[in-house]
């Protein structure tokens, strides 16, 4: 089992539980965090900023 922490892409710190969308690691509190913002809230498009550094342009698309 792997339990190196790594920094998580939304909150910049070391975790040790998330999930890896792509190549960006989100730790649990921040996945929460983005499931519960609402579309039209400000932090939503903070995320989908934080979102899009991933390497990956068709994600949203
Ligand atoms: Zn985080």
């Amino acid at each position: 089992m792997k339990t190196n922490p790594e920094t998580c892409g939304i909150c910049e710190q070391e975790k040790t539980k998330g999930i890896h969308l792509y190549t960006l690691f989100v730790c649990s509190e921040c996945e929460q965090e983005i499931i519960q913002t609402e579309p039209n809230d400000e932090k939503y498009n903070y995320y989908l900023k934080k979102l899009k550094n991933i390497n990956r342009p068709t994600l949203f698309s």
